[in-house]
């Protein structure tokens, strides 16, 4: 562990996933840091997220946590997925690897994740955790945030040198960026037209799995799609992704019982028989809004910083919300190598690096969205990754779908990855569409007219 004698005192707003490991890293370094979280302490109450149960856990957010020293600690909690199972219409299944490299994500529980990151936190001795307080405002200024106590009632200003905002999509420090008027603060909030609500399949009777444990399920159908990602008890958290009111099934039309049952038998039926209680759980469940936040600057006067989705809220489509949030303090843990005592250049240096990439990744978990719920399902796409997986079994350092350079490449930004990863997308649709990967041409000279294809469109950028 690394420990310099930093006297500064880190105020770290929100315990979710990004503060916490932040809060971590931070005491590491050698700061004083009080964590202040709005909920109550979740290893002592049932504390409701508000976030999805489980994610989709992969390389950049591991990076994040191996920072930490924290990997043979996170590996008990993860359930690896080797590829997507999608499921047709007629509940039919088949298994679409993530990469030809044997490469997976992981399967995790959001609570066990925090649970487990909190108690490293508690390990710390120059680690203060607070719950049940919520940020009310912060004086960029000064770095003087103030907290009203969920119990109490009562309100509380604490003076820090430094505040960091690792307070989720609602971020109390952002606002109070957006309200500061003394500098221009951008600020966007793109909603989808869909919406998302979490269902669920139970554990066998023998605490076994319904469908298969190694798998992320996805049920594209165009307009829709529903997933499901296993749990270590044996059951699956599915989540339906629905449009919130248009069209002829949205979630503002299936108001009875008798519309939600019978959507589930058209466009779900295998699943539908795996969920005895959907109907309670579609009634208790919230339905919640998907959207994507970008912002800037995500800091001001050398005081405060915003992270994790605080500074970037990103739809769920490439399963980086999570990870990229680590990923950010794996890369302000660089800067603070760097330009070690002043602030000011490690936020400035910090975004300029980040911002464009945490760009890029909104902007791939957008198109990955239409990807999922329609592009899946289509001959054209399944030629392409089954082209793919085989390139990268045959080429594996050679070989990287946009997938992977994204997802298991991280080494790459993600920026770079986008870029690269969308050139060859389109490279290789074009050359399956035009009919130039004849059945003569061997896997080599494939891949050669792909790279060949992908070059000239490099160039041509
Ligand atoms: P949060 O997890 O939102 O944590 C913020 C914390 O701050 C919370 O504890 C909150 O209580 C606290 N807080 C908020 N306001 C205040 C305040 N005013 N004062 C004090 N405390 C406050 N990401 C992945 O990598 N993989 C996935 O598969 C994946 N799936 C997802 C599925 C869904 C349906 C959704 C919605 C998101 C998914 N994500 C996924 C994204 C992921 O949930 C987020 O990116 C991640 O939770 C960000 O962590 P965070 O700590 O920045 O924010």
């Amino acid at each position: 562990l690394l420990k310099t004698p930093n006297q500064e005192h880190i105020l770290v707003i929100g315990a979710g996933l990004c503060g916490s490991l932040l809060a971590l890293r931070m005491a590491q370094r050698g700061y004083k840091v009080t964590l202040m979280e709005k909920r109550p302490d979740l290893r002592k109450e049932v504390v409701d997220s508000g976030r999805s149960i489980n994610l989709a856990f992969s390389d950049r957010g591991m990076k994040g946590l191996r920072l930490a020293g924290l990997e043979d600690k996170v590996l008990p909690l993860c359930i690896p997925m080797h590829g997507r199972m999608i499921h047709n219409t007629e509940g039919e299944q088949f298994m679409s690897p993530y990469s030809g490299r044997h490469e997976y994500i992981n399967s995790i529980s959001r609570e066990d994740l925090n649970i487990m990151l909190l108690d490293e936190c508690e390990l710390m001795p120059q680690i203060t955790m607070r719950f049940n307080q919520k940020c009310t405002g912060v004086n960029l200024e000064t770095a003087e945030a103030t907290f009203e106590d969920y119990k109490t009632g009562e309100t509380t200003t604490y003076q820090t040198d430094i505040v960091m905002g690792a307070d989720g999509v609602g971020s109390a420090l952002r606002k109070s960026m957006l309200d500061h008027r003394k500098f221009l603060f951008s600020y966007g909030q793109d909603f989808l037209t869909h919406g998302y609500k979490e269902l669920s399949f139970p554990p066998k009777a023998d605490g076994g799995f319904l469908v298969e444990k190694h798998a992320l399920h996805i049920w594209p159908r165009g307009k829709d799609m529903m997933i499901a990602l296993p749990n270590l008890d044996g059951s699956f958290t599915v989540t339906l992704f629905l449009s919130w009111d248009e069209g002829k099934d949205s979630f503002e039309s299936l108001n009875t019982d008798e519309a939600v049952v019978d959507y589930f038998k058209r466009e779900y039926p295998d699943a539908l028989a795996l969920m005895p209680d959907l109907l309670e759980e579609f009634h208790a469940n919230p339905t919640s809004p998907l959207g994507t936040i970008k912002c800037s600057p995500w800091h001001a006067y050398g005081k405060v910083l915003l992270l994790g989705d605080a500074a970037h809220g990103i739809v769920p489509f490439y399963g980086q919300g999570m990870n990229s949030a680590f990923e950010d303090i794996y890369v302000l843990d660089q800067y603070l190598d760097q330009h070690a005592g002043d602030w000011k250049a490690v936020f400035k240096a910090y975004q300029e690096e980040r911002k464009e990439d945490t760009d890029a990744i909104a902007d791939l978990a957008v198109d990955n969205f239409h990807e999922m719920k329609a592009h899946t399902a289509r001959p054209i796409f399944q030629e392409k990754r089954k082209l793919e997986i085989a390139f990268e079994e045959a080429f594996p350092t050679e070989y990287f779908s946009k997938y992977s350079l994204v997802t298991f490449r991280e080494d790459l930004r993600y920026s770079e990855a986008m870029r690269r990863g969308r050139v060859q997308d389109k490279a290789i649709l074009n050359l399956i569409y035009d009919g130039k990967f004849t059945t003569d041409m061997s896997l080599r000279d494939k891949l050669d007219l792909m790279k060949q294809e992908t070059r000239k469109m490099l160039h041509d950028e």
